[in-house]
């Protein structure tokens, strides 16, 4: 690997940056989330306090890259692998229950026959699904499941306008939230973010979460521990955080910033839902 290369890599996963930003005192190159995840905004290698700025010149560099397809050893590069794995017919997905690895297109026959209630009722296998880029929507799980295929307009009940699955398989309206959000621009999705209390119910009843349970603004399942009344998804987002095993939670620690998010909606936006 040649330096060029080296630099590509993000010294917080270690892995070629995902959505290159560099850091606009040491120039260094981290990925948008691991440098949106340093406590107080000081770059992990230069220790200042800083502000991170897109590279555009990374971010094509670091797609040009070759790779080969870890499962069907077909060539590639990075900026179209995921494009691939989209297709790859031998992509294989570990059943989160059974730990069996499966094809994408024999994973939803696999949970039908053979976990068919625990897979209605464990969130984390949605956000499992959700995480494997492979199977974009609860939807899609929930249309095999039930041989019902893309229904993916439901009327959100309280405001009654009509509410579409966004990217990250919530819930949204597109109409105003119900109140300030301190990330968004105000509306419910249209393809990511937050979405409004209606909306979130629709989540929370389609994915068949638990009492007490809710979906963050990057689309993954989160409830309160009961250690602490801290909101945590669990998900391994959190590598490189002070005082952290990289995991959200799940019962202490520090959260994500999507969960962040829901400790504050909960007490207003989505308090009636919990
Ligand atoms: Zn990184
Ligand atoms: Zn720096
Ligand atoms: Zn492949
Ligand atoms: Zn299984
Ligand atoms: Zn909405
Ligand atoms: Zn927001
Ligand atoms: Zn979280
Ligand atoms: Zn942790």
């Amino acid at each position: 690997m040649d330096n060029i290369e080296k630099r590509l890599i993000c010294p917080i996963c270690l892995d070629y940056c995902k959505q290159a930003v560099e850091c606009y005192k040491c120039i260094n190159l981290f990925c948008k989330n691991c440098a949106d995840s340093l406590t107080d905004k000081k770059c992990a290698l230069c220790r200042e306090s800083t502000e991170f700025h897109i590279s555009n010149f990374a971010r094509r560099a670091i797609n040009e890259l070759p790779v080969q397809c870890d499962y069907c050893s077909t060539s590639s590069t990075i900026g179209n692998l995921e494009a691939h794995l989209e297709k790859c017919k031998k992509k294989t997905i570990t059943c989160q229950i059974c730990d069996l690895k499966l094809t994408k297109s024999g994973f939803l026959d696999h949970i039908s026959s053979n976990h068919l209630d625990k897979a209605l009722h464990k969130a984390e296998i949605f956000n499992h699904i959700l995480a494997n880029k492979s199977i974009k929507t609860t939807e899609s799980l929930n249309g095999a499941l039930n041989g019902i295929h893309s229904i993916d307009t439901k009327i959100n009940s309280k405001n009654k306008k009509k509410a579409r699955l966004g990217e990250t398989g919530k819930y949204y309206c597109g109409e105003q939230l119900d109140d300030f959000c301190s990330c968004c621009d105000g509306f419910c999705g249209t393809q990511s973010g937050c979405n409004c209390s209606g909306c979130m119910d629709l989540d929370i009843r389609f994915r068949l979460l638990p009492k007490g349970w809710l979906v963050n603004r990057d689309g993954f399942a989160a409830r309160k521990s009961l250690q602490n009344g801290i909101i945590y998804c669990g998900r391994k987002n959190m590598i490189g955080v002070p005082g952290c095993d990289g995991y959200c939670g799940p019962n202490c620690g520090p959260n994500c910033s999507a969960c962040q998010k829901l400790d504050e909606q909960v007490k207003r936006r989505y308090s009636k839902l919990v």
